[in-house]
């Protein structure tokens, strides 16, 4: 019996006769015997058939916590379909709902008031083997703010993408949320609220949580397991990716992730445009974690073809809430993050004007401001460039700068577009055009993947890079002609494998792994790393040794 419950061993209707027998569930489930196939069918059929998306979000973390390797066969088999349904944009209803929907654990809640006792907390956790953890103070969950402890959907999302998108064993990801308290009044007064009723800490006793809580990940899983920092508050997530990038096995995705596809998309729009990287002017509207990450990241990019990082920075500029990042402005509001970028030059107030001095290459827009982009912002883009980059990455949809057709149609179809909620492909002028959509899950599920191969230390920068540069090449000239700057999403896991295998031969040579002696196939070591989501027909006890790091589960 214990069998069927644990969702890490159950098969559902996938027992054979003989396994039923020997594991004395015989008689526990109906006589029919499914194939892994016709489950898979039947979960999609149920999907198909459920209306609303928060529900069918329900229906599958149900599946998750029945079935978890059907639930994986599903999703990767159908990440177009699914993954906005387990992550964004449903996931957003689902954290704002969690209060109802909160089943099984599936992550660790670590309050503030844990703060001397976190290592007891995290040895709670039934899996030994914990090698990723995703990890989020809910402070500024997707656009929609501070949720606090309801913010747990997001690492649980996340790292269900790690396992489907690039095949991470899921025993070995852990979804944490830190509860240091919320600033949501509204969850403050909610009697379904789940979580600490008190406003957040800051200042000192924040750092020295988060401290505590670095030290005691290192001490359960060891100083290689990796901490994604995920969706905190942009005052917060710079801040700790520079205290502990060198001290921990740790990247922040807001920024990181963003920047490196941000980037291979830019990579790839190049080819497209025919100008080269160094040659090209970037407006960025935002200057927060996706704009600053992807500039830097840039200026990085750059100042491998020739030129120097401070030159790189001369041709990227900044537009916040305030205006265009200048010196010395009145406004001020210019933190230590944009200060590389902030020019020598007049004040502008207007989008639009900014356009006219910089006079861009490319426009970035990540400031979840909805609509900025507009026709005469597009009609100026197309005037100064033959192909002007328009990249409309804030989320979700009804925050992006500009939609898909009127990039393309205020610019006669020479725009190369890319956003980051997915827009349907557009048709103009008899041409079809294939917007690409800039998700970090082209990325961070391989870092991640690389991570676990090859044991590394450290993640640096210049991974991100390596990322950029691996994804941009797998564009296939097919890809290309339909104005796509992504790989199709349908080819994912061998896309997020490559870049894997990519990021492990650098850390080799970088002396950033564990690994000793040097592997010899690169290929062989990432792909024994892979978690095989096939319904395993062997006997009970040779799938738990194969789960081997599995332990109360
Ligand atoms: P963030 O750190 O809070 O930064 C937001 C930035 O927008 C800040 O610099 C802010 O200016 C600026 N801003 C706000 N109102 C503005 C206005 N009216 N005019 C000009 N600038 C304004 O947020 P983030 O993490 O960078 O995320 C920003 C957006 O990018 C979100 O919509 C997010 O969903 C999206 N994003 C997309 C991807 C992707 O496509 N892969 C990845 C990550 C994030 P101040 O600095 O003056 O406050
Ligand atoms: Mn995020």
């Amino acid at each position: 019996m214990e069998n069927i419950l644990n969702s890490k061993l159950n098969k559902g209707l996938a027992y054979s006769t003989e396994e039923r027998q020997r594991l004395g569930i015989h008689g526990l489930l109906p006589p029919c015997v499914q194939t892994q196939e016709a489950q898979e069918h039947l979960v999609l059929e149920n999907l198909h058939r459920i209306k609303e998306d928060i529900d069918k979000y329900t229906y599958l973390m149900h599946l998750l916590d029945r079935n978890e390797r059907l639930f994986y066969k599903v999703l990767s088999s159908h990440v177009e379909e699914i993954m906005p349904l387990v992550y964004t944009p449903t996931v957003g209803e689902a954290c704002i709902k969690y209060g109802f929907i909160f089943n099984q654990p599936k992550g660790m809640f670590i309050t503030i008031k844990d703060k001397g006792h976190i290592y007891d907390v995290l040895s709670n956790w039934p899996c030994q083997n914990v090698k990723v953890i995703c990890v989020t103070d809910g402070e500024r969950i997707l656009g929609l703010g501070d949720l606090g402890a309801q913010g747990m959907g997001i690492p649980v999302g996340k790292l269900a993408l790690y396992t489907a998108l690039a095949g991470v064993n899921p025993s070995q990801c852990l979804p944490i949320t830190l509860d240091v308290g919320t600033n949501n009044q509204a969850y403050l007064n909610d009697p379904n609220y789940i979580g600490l009723k008190q406003k957040r800490v800051t200042g000192k006793e924040y750092d020295d949580f988060i401290e505590e809580f670095i030290t005691c990940v290192k001490k359960r899983f060891g100083s290689t397991c990796l901490i994604q920092f995920e969706d905190f508050h942009n005052t917060n997530a710079f801040r700790l990716l520079e205290k502990y990038r060198d001290t921990a096995c740790t990247f922040n995705d807001d920024i990181q992730g963003t920047a490196s596809v941000a980037l291979s998309g830019l990579l790839t729009a190049v080819k497209m445009t025919k100008v080269e990287l160094k040659d090209c002017v970037f407006l960025f509207y935002g200057a927060g974690e996706a704009a600053i990450g992807t500039a830097n990241l840039i200026a990085l990019a750059m100042s491998e073809k020739g030129i120097s990082e401070e030159q790189a920075r001369e041709k990227i500029w900044l537009f916040d809430s305030k205006g265009l990042v200048v010196k010395n402005r009145p406004e001020g509001g210019i933190n230590h993050e944009k200060a590389p970028y902030a020019k020598d030059a007049k004040p502008i107030k207007v989008l639009s004007d900014a356009v006219d001095f910089v006079k861009p290459t490319a426009i970035i827009g990540a400031a979840a401001q909805g609509r900025q982009f507009t026709e005469e912002i597009i009609k100026k883009m197309s005037k100064l460039n033959k192909r002007p980059i328009i990249f409309a990455l804030s989320n979700p949809t009804s925050k992006a700068e500009c939609t898909a057709e009127e990039a393309y149609g205020h610019s006669e179809g020479q725009a190369v577009f890319a956003s980051g909620s997915p827009f349907k492909k557009v048709d103009f002028k008899g041409r079809t055009f294939h917007p690409g959509q800039g998700n970090n899950c082209y990325i961070f599920p391989a870092v991640g993947l690389a991570a676990v191969a090859a044991d590394l230390k450290h993640i640096p920068e210049k991974f991100f890079l390596i990322a950029a540069e691996s994804l941009s090449n797998q564009v296939t000239s097919e890809e290309l002609e339909e104005g796509r700057v992504y790989p199709k999403l349908n080819r994912i896991q061998e896309v997020s494998f490559k870049i894997a295998v990519d990021l492990v031969k650098y850390a080799l040579d970088n002396g950033l792994s564990n690994l000793y002696p040097k592997p010899k196939s690169v290929e062989s070591l990432v792909k024994e790393a892979i978690y095989d989501t096939k319904q395993i027909n062997k006997n009970s006890h040779v799938i738990i040794a194969q789960l081997g790091s599995v332990n109360k589960f």
